[in-house]
């Protein structure tokens, strides 16, 4: 493997307390090392900026919302496609591109590791399928349990505790599907919404015919995964998502794990005041103040950008909603036993009083928060917009003027309605873009070897221009070098690499099947020796990730 000296660049890499100092990263056999030989290639970076390679922490990218996704766009699929060439596949574009475009359009842009947010269990062979095909970055993906009706009788049983077999049963769906991490949707809501068309109003709903409440299914199933000692905590997309007044559930659900580690996907769909069927207002700034006291939650920002997007989430009951408002085409579709979906294309347009509410909630959970380590950059594509409107994103947040021209030609009682207007003028630093873009989800996703440039550390790295124009610099990278090789250069992929699939384990006892088989039995139309994927075609090249490792 090559040997590389990058030299003389200006290093953000703030897990390493690195501010911008003048120093060479040596590379070889796809690590940070201290030292090359003379005979390594070099990169001259002087005048350039070096920071790790990126890490989403929660965007959409593979599996049957995914794809449903792309059916439902074909107008869309000839807007940017990629050619085939020596070396790369041909792909569509769009929002939702196809594996192979997704794959090289995030490594054009800096970026070298992704998490598929929300994956049904039961289509993890899909899943796993898509992420192999989707090339360059390295690839984890998080498992849908919040409506799972095995777990449910699991957690009525233990009386909503994290019972020894409930933490067995977690980490044996972990090594059935190779994933990554814990994800609760709507908590007890999906199924519930699939019942009876039924909204939560407290934690403490039963849902129907089960025995257990949305609190019980946050409780046992975070307990779980916080006593399993996963890399990465219990991932939460909170009940009622999208709802004016719903800050209230969002605060409920922090104090009901709080204690524990835990990380809030999306905030900004979160943090709405106003009654339901009225009109929404921004309380982002009390969830700040929570999370400034509560150091183990960590958030995703789910940015809202004006322009076009997809809705797409196992959450069906918040696609019934958009639908209502005008959405246009829809698709619902119900997961078996353990989740629903629903997609809408949308549209988030500048002058919609909601809409630049949104987008103004987004952009006060970035410019508000204290600690930018707790609160990370997303817009959950395709949802709140695609991950290639990111540099954009990113100059909203470095470059004020740029702000307060976008925020002149939004809905101007919105924009009046948040802290934006009250002399808001902070700009982010490179290092605090490094924080929320790379050094804190790779922190938060328990992955050692992600997000810095220490020695040891994986030789992903990404040299930008130092542009004043930052949407510009962080739009296109110089350089991108991805398991100590150059992937790409000025704009041009230089190969076409799989990536890895990152998996999680932790120890179970396996009698726990004696337990799950005959509930499998009762409930899924696919017999429980079928369930697991072992096809290892599907799961390698793979990196496993220890818990409590
Ligand atoms: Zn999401």
């Amino acid at each position: 493997m090559t040997a590389l000296r990058i030299t003389g660049g200006q290093v953000h890499d703030p897990a390493n307390d690195v501010d911008g100092e003048v120093r060479d990263i040596c590379v070889e056999d796809g690590k940070v090392v201290a030292e090359v030989g003379p005979e390594a290639r070099r990169i001259d970076a002087r005048g350039m900026v070096v920071m790790p390679g990126g890490v989403d922490i929660h965007a959409h990218i593979a599996g049957p919302a995914v794809n449903a996704a792309r059916k439902l766009s074909p107008d869309e699929r000839r807007d940017q496609p990629l050619d085939r060439t020596d070396v790369l596949r041909s792909g569509t574009g769009g929002l939702v591109p196809s594996t192979f475009a997704t794959g090289y359009r995030y490594s054009l842009l800096g970026y070298t590791t992704v998490v598929e947010a929300a994956a049904p269990p039961l289509a993890a062979r899909h899943v796993l399928g898509e992420l192999r095909d989707t090339p360059m970055i390295d690839k984890a993906f998080l498992i849908l349990m919040g409506n799972n009706q095995v777990l449910f009788e699991l957690i009525r049983e233990s009386k909503g505790q994290a019972s020894p077999q409930l933490r067995d049963a977690i980490a044996w769906w972990l090594q059935a599907t190779g994933g990554y991490g814990v994800k609760l949707v709507n908590p007890g809501g999906v199924e519930l919404w699939k019942q009876s068309n039924g909204q939560i109003d407290s934690l403490d709903d039963e849902v129907a015919g089960f025995g257990v409440t949305p609190r019980q299914v946050l409780e046992a199933i975070g307990g779980a995964a916080h006593e399993l000692g996963l890399p990465h905590p219990v991932h939460i997309h909170a009940n009622n998502l999208g709802i004016p007044g719903n800050v209230d559930t969002t605060l409920e659900t922090m104090r009901t794990v709080s204690g524990r580690q835990a990380h809030f996907a999306h905030l900004q769909f979160h943090s709405y005041g106003g009654k339901p069927g009225g009109q929404p207002r921004s309380r982002a700034p009390e969830l700040l103040e929570y999370l400034s006291s509560h150091p183990e939650i960590t958030a995703d920002v789910g940015q809202v950008m004006f322009g076009p997007a997809v809705t797409m989430t196992a959450d069906a009951q918040v696609s019934a909603l958009l639908r209502d408002l005008g959405g246009g085409k829809w698709l619902n579709h119900d997961t078996e036993v353990e989740t629903g979906c629903g997609i809408v294309p949308y549209s988030y347009k500048a002058g919609n009083y909601v809409h630049a509410l949104q987008w103004g909630i987004g952009l006060e959970l970035f410019l508000l928060g204290k600690d930018p380590w707790q609160v990370m950059l997303s817009t959950d594509h395709p949802n709140g917009g695609s991950f290639l409107s990111y540099p954009k994103l990113i100059r909203l947040l470095m470059d004020r003027g740029f702000r307060e021209d976008q925020m002149g030609r939004a809905n101007q009682r919105a924009i009046r309605r948040t802290a934006l207007t009250d002399g808001l003028d902070r700009e982010y630093t490179l290092n605090e873009i490094a924080i929320i873009t790379r050094a804190a989800p790779a922190r938060r996703l328990g992955l050692r070897d992600k997000g810095h440039l220490g020695v040891g550390a994986d030789a992903d790295v990404t040299i930008y221009h130092d542009r004043a124009d930052c949407e510009e610099m962080f739009a296109t990278p110089r350089y991108v070098i991805k398991g100590g090789e150059l992937a790409v250069e000025e704009g041009d992929l230089r190969r076409a690499d799989d990536g890895l699939l990152l998996s999680s384990r932790a120890a179970f006892d396996p009698e726990v099947s004696r337990v799950l088989e005959p509930l499998f039995g009762e409930r899924y139309t696919v017999a429980f020796e079928h369930y697991p994927v072992s096809d290892p075609a599907l799961r390698e090249p793979a990196r496993i990730v220890e818990a409590n490792g």
